[in-house]
């Protein structure tokens, strides 16, 4: 395969591991050493959660090395990577803040620092910011400013927080429609599994395992029942890192139970089907008019039956690198998608670059630096 054909490939969701020495620099001189946390040279993020803690585990070698700039640029030669989009580690526990000053000075010392570190340095580096949720206002501002003047692909929202409501609440509605006039990104990234009937689970494996979809079952459920889709029909959101299987249970069991549970909608809050419509149609025609986008990997049990029934739009692939992957896994995992027999050449290129081209509003790389556009 060419080079050229290679950096077709975007990269849907990777991670930064956060400099934070470098993050506090930017955060207001008031702030700087006075958070009570010592986790990570007093960070000024909050802990994920009490399952990643006091608790030894075993992952691959090098998984969540901080890479850095350099780290990242070899990572992606040597996958074939044109593009990656760049999300949070730290920031996954950004809805957990309660301080709201604290939450709008670390959203943007966040996002300044990885324009600086990353996007600023190299094309090849997109970014999805951070953003205080906690305040939806201000968040709004933020968006606008990160997406207006530093040209990032949007913003994530953490899927768990602290006393977050559900993402269907009227509460992000600012967001949802700044996100839509702004024709930017919003995703939706767990990290954070606490509060899920798992707090006393051990071992970690199946925390891990399960707090990323069941997460994203639960914010899919309140942004589709709440019609978010239908209030801001310019909106593209994406629930990354947690498969594709989720979507499929959710498009089953959201159809049975919308029918077996008619919901009295005196004031039509809720989404609004169509004439014959079921959910299941409702969740397809969104997806097909790329409103939805759904984070996965390459070697996934259910891909093939997931594009057979969703289609080849909603699919992205990712790399989460540098959590518990490498080069090596990551080829492997490319390699698992080329070699699948039941996914067309079509479903493949979907995949690997078509819907983070439609989802971020990405050109291809290698075009990209052609034009000398960063536009
Ligand atoms: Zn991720």
């Amino acid at each position: 395969m060419s080079t050229a054909t290679q950096h077709k490939i975007i990269d849907g969701d990777g991670h930064v591991m956060e400099d934070i020495a470098t993050i506090w620099k930017y955060m207001p001189e008031e702030y700087v050493g006075k958070s009570f946390s010592d986790a990570r040279g007093r960070s000024p993020f909050p802990p994920i959660d009490h399952l990643h803690t006091a608790n030894r585990h075993f992952t691959p070698k090098g998984a969540f090395a901080n890479v850095g700039r350099e780290g990242w640029e070899v990572f992606l030669e040597e996958v074939g990577i044109g593009t990656t989009v760049l999300y949070t580690s730290a920031g996954l526990a950004f809805g957990k803040i309660v301080s709201r000053d604290w939450a709008i000075e670390l959203a943007r010392a966040y996002n300044n620092w990885i324009y600086d570190t990353y996007l600023s340095k190299s094309s090849r580096f997109k970014a999805m910011g951070l953003i205080p949720l906690q305040e939806p206002a201000e968040a709004v501002i933020e968006l606008r400013r990160i997406v207006r003047d530093l040209g990032f692909c949007g913003a994530m929202l953490p899927s768990m927080g602290a006393n977050m409501p559900h993402l269907g609440s009227e509460k992000y509605w600012p967001i949802y429609g700044e996100a839509e006039r702004l024709g930017c990104a919003i995703a939706i990234h767990g990290g954070a599994h606490e509060n899920l009937l798992m707090d006393d689970l051990t071992p970690y494996a199946p925390v891990n395992a399960l707090g990323h979809p069941m997460g994203q079952m639960i914010c899919f459920a309140g942004i589709v029942f709440n019609g978010i889709f239908d209030k801001f029909p310019g909106l593209r959101l994406g629930f990354m890192e947690a498969g594709s299987a989720w979507l499929l249970t959710c498009m089953e069991r959201f159809t049975g139970s919308w029918e077996s549970h008619v919901q009295y909608d005196p004031r039509g809050r809720f989404l609004q089907l169509r004439k014959g419509e079921k959910i299941i149609d409702y969740i397809l025609r969104h997806i097909d008019e790329g409103r939805i986008f759904v984070g996965c990997e390459g070697e996934e049990l259910t891909i093939s039956e997931a594009v057979r029934i969703a289609g080849n739009k909603p699919f992205v692939f990712s790399t989460d690198y540098p959590h518990e992957v490498d080069a090596e896994t990551c080829k492997h995992e490319l390699e698992e998608l080329r070699e699948n027999s039941e996914l067309s050449t079509d479903d493949k290129e979907a995949i690997l670059f078509r819907n983070s081209q439609r989802f971020y509003q990405l050109t291809l790389w290698g075009h990209f630096e052609e034009k000398g556009d960063d536009t």
